[in-house]
C-alpha cells in the first residue's frame, strides 16, 4: 500500500498497516525533517524494521540531497539477514508499483568469517583465525614478493577484485551475504573487500554495531561515510554496554605472558631484518617521524621495543596484588612515569607504532600478536581518557576465587565517551528497541539531546493475549526453558505436546 506520511508517500509493502507504525513513521519523519536525532520505542515483533525502512527509503528517494545514506546497525548476523529480507521485500514492491526497480543499492558489511569464499580459509570457525589468514595471502609485501616469487601464496578473490572490482560499482538491488558470496564467486571477487569498498557508494548498509562504536575498526572501515546519514541503532536496549565494551580492556596474567613472548619475537625479527635489510627499518622509522605531527614522540625500534618492555614489565608488577586495588588513570600515568619512565605522550602513539613495525617486519599472521596489540590499545587509551575510566586490578578470577588469578580491567564507566563522535558527526541517528522505558534515561547516559522521544504500544483490538504459567508436562515432568535442559528429550516431547494441544483448542474455539 502507499500511504502519506505528512505529505510524503510512503511505500509499505504489506496490506495493512498498525496505526502504531503510522505513529512510528510520523515521528520519524519529523527527526528527519528537523536533522536531529531521535529516541523511538515500539514493541518487538511490530514490523518495526519494516516501517523505519520504508520511512527512510521514501524519504530518500523523496530529497535525495538530504538523507544520502541510510546505514542500519543491528547486533547479530540473523537480526542482520532479517533487515535483508525485509528491505528485498520493499525495493521488489517499488519495482511491482513503478514499473521499474528504484535507484539503489543495499548492501550487507560482515566479517571475514561470514564472508569468505577462499575454499580452505573459509572452512575456518574462529574469525580471528579467519583474519589472521587473510592477511597472511593479501598483505602488501606479500603481494609483491609474489612478484618475484610465484610460489608465494595469494588469494586469488583479494587479487581478482583489485584487478577490476573497484572501477565498476555493483547493479542496483539488495546483497545479503549469500548475495555477496555468490556475486563475488561469480567473478572471482572477495566478496568481504568487495563489500567494505561498495559502502562507500552503496545507498543502504546494515552491518553491526562495532562498524561505528568501536574506534579500532570504525577508523577503518566507516571513515568515508558521509555526514548526510541516518543511523539506525535497533535493539538498542543494551547501546551502553556496547559502548562500554567497546571502550575497555582486560589484561590476565596469561596475557603478560604471551605479550612477553610476542615481544622477545619482535626482536628477534628485527634482528633478522637488520641483518638483511636495514634500509627498510630505517625507512619505517623515517615514514612515522613523517606521519606524526610531533616528532619527538617516534622512537627508533631498539629504543621502542626496550620501551614495551617495560611497560609490559610494570603492568605484570601491578598484577602482583592480595586484594583487590582501584585507581583512576591519571594516578596510573603518574606511577607508570615514576616507575618506569614513561611518559603520557609517548604511550598515546603506542598502537600506531606498533602497528607500523608489524608492517614492516612483515608479519603475516597478526593474530600471534594479539597479547601485545591489546597492552598497545591499554597504553593508547589509558593515555588519551583521563575522565569516564578507571582501573581495578584483582587477584582471583570470579569463576576461581580461591586461585590466584590476576586481571587488570580498564573499564569504561561512562557510554557516552564510544558514541560521541557518532553523533557528533552524522545528521541523524536513530536510537530504536521494543524495550528502552524509562525513555528520558538514554539521552542523560548516551549524552545526547534527541528532537523526537517517543513511545509506542501495540493497542490490540481484542483481548487475544492469554499468558499461562506451565511448570510441568502432562507426564509430570518438569519443563523449563532452562539451556541445560534444551536438548532434553522429555522437555522437547511437552513443549511440542502442549503446542498440540493448545492449537487443537483453538481450532476448537475458532
Ligand atoms: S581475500 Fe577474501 S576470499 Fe581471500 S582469504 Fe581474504 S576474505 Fe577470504
Amino acid at each position: 500500500m502507499k500511504i502519506s506520511v505528512d505529505g510524503l508517500i510512503v511505500y509499505f509493502p504489506y496490506d495493512y498497516i498498525y496505526p502504531e507504525q503510522y505513529a512510528y513513521m510520523c515521528e520519524l519523519k519529523k527527526s528527519l525533517d528537523a536533522k536531529g536525532h531521535c529516541l523511538l520505542e515500539m514493541p518487538s515483533g511490530t514490523g518495526k524494521t519494516t516501517t523505519l525502512l520504508s520511512l527512510v527509503v521514501a524519504y530518500m528517494l523523496e530529497h535525495p540531497h538530504d538523507v544520502r545514506k541510510l546505514v542500519y546497525c543491528s547486533r547479530t548476523v540473523p537480526e542482520i539477514e532479517k533487515v535483508m529480507e525485509e528491505l528485498k521485500k520493499l525495493l521488489l514492491y517499488y519495482e511491482k508499483q513503478d514499473g521499474q526497480y528504484p535507484s539503489l543499492t543495499g548492501l550487507v558489511l560482515s566479517s571475514r568469517k561470514n564472508l569468505c569464499i577462499h575454499p580452505q580459509i573459509s572452512t575456518e570457525r574462529e574469525g580471528k583465525i579467519v583474519d589472521g589468514k587473510c592477511h597472511g595471502l593479501t598483505a602488501s609485501y606479500v603481494r609483491e614478493r609474489y612478484n618475484y616469487d610465484d610460489t608465494t601464496p595469494i588469494c586469488q578473490y583479494y587479487e581478482g577484485f583489485s584487478l577490476d572490482g573497484k572501477e565498476n560499482t555493483i547493479p542496483h538491488g539488495v546483497y545479503s551475504l549469500d548475495d555477496l558470496k555468490e556475486y563475488g564467486r561469480a567473478r572471482s571477487w572477495c566478496p568481504y573487500f568487495l563489500s567494505r569498498f561498495a559502502i562507500n557508494y552503496a545507498n543502504i548498509v546494515v552491518y553491526s554495531y562495532h562498524y561505528l562504536l568501536d574506534p579500532k575498526i570504525a577508523d577503518v572501515v566507516s571513515k568515508e561515510l558521509a555526514r548526510e546519514s541516518v543511523i539506525i541503532f535497533d535493539e538498542a536496549h543494551n547501546i551502553d554496554n556496547v559502548c562500554i565494551d567497546s571502550m575497555s580492556v582486560k589484561i590476565h596474567k596469561r596475557t603478560i605472558e604471551k605479550a612477553t613472548a610476542n615481544i622477545t619475537l619482535l626482536e628477534k625479527t628485527v634482528a633478522e631484518m637488520r641483518e638483511d635489510d636495514h634500509k627498510r627499518l630505517q625507512e619505517e622509522y623515517q615514514r612515522l617521524v613523517d606521519g606524526l605531527r610531533d616528532a619527538s614522540v617516534a622512537r627508533d625500534t631498539d629504543h621502542f621495543i626496550s620501551f614495551l618492555k617495560r611497560f609490559v614489565e610494570y603492568i605484570k608488577t601491578r598484577l602482583r596484588v592480595q586484594h583487590v586495588v582501584q585507581e583512576s588513570p591519571v594516578g596510573f600515568l603518574k606511577d607508570v612515569q615514576s616507575k618506569v619512565c614513561i611518559e603520557r605522550k609517548p604511550l598515546r602513539f603506542c598502537a600506531e607504532r606498533l602497528a607500523s613495525l608489524l608492517r614492516t617486519l612483515e608479519i603475516s599472521d597478526m593474530t600471534d600478536f594479539s597479547p601485545i596489540i591489546l597492552i598497545t590499545h591499554l597504553a593508547t587509551l589509558v593515555s588519551t581518557y583521563t575522565k569516564g575510566f578507571t582501573i581495578i586490578v584483582e587477584p582471583f578470577d570470579d569463576k576461581t576465587p580461591t586461585v590466584s588469578n590476576p586481571i587488570l580491567h580498564f573499564s569504561c564507566l561512562d557510554s557516552s565517551i564510544a558514541i560521541k563522535p557518532v553523533f557528533d558527526r552524522f545528521q541523524t541517528v536513530v536510537i530504536t528497541s521494543g524495550t528502552l522505558s524509562p525513555l528520558d534515561m538514554y539521552p542523560k547516559i548516551l549524552n545526547f539531546h534527541p528532537v523526537v522521544m517517543s513511545s509506542f504500544t501495540m493497542t490490540l483490538a481484542r483481548p487475544c493475549l492469554l499468558p499461562m504459567i506451565v511448570s510441568k508436562g502432562n507426564d509430570q515432568v518438569a519443563i523449563s526453558s532452562k539451556y541445560e535442559t534444551r536438548e532434553d528429550n522429555a522437555v522437547i516431547r511437552n513443549y511440542g505436546q502442549l503446542l498440540v494441544e493448545v492449537k487443537y483448542r483453538l481450532h476448537n474455539l475458532l
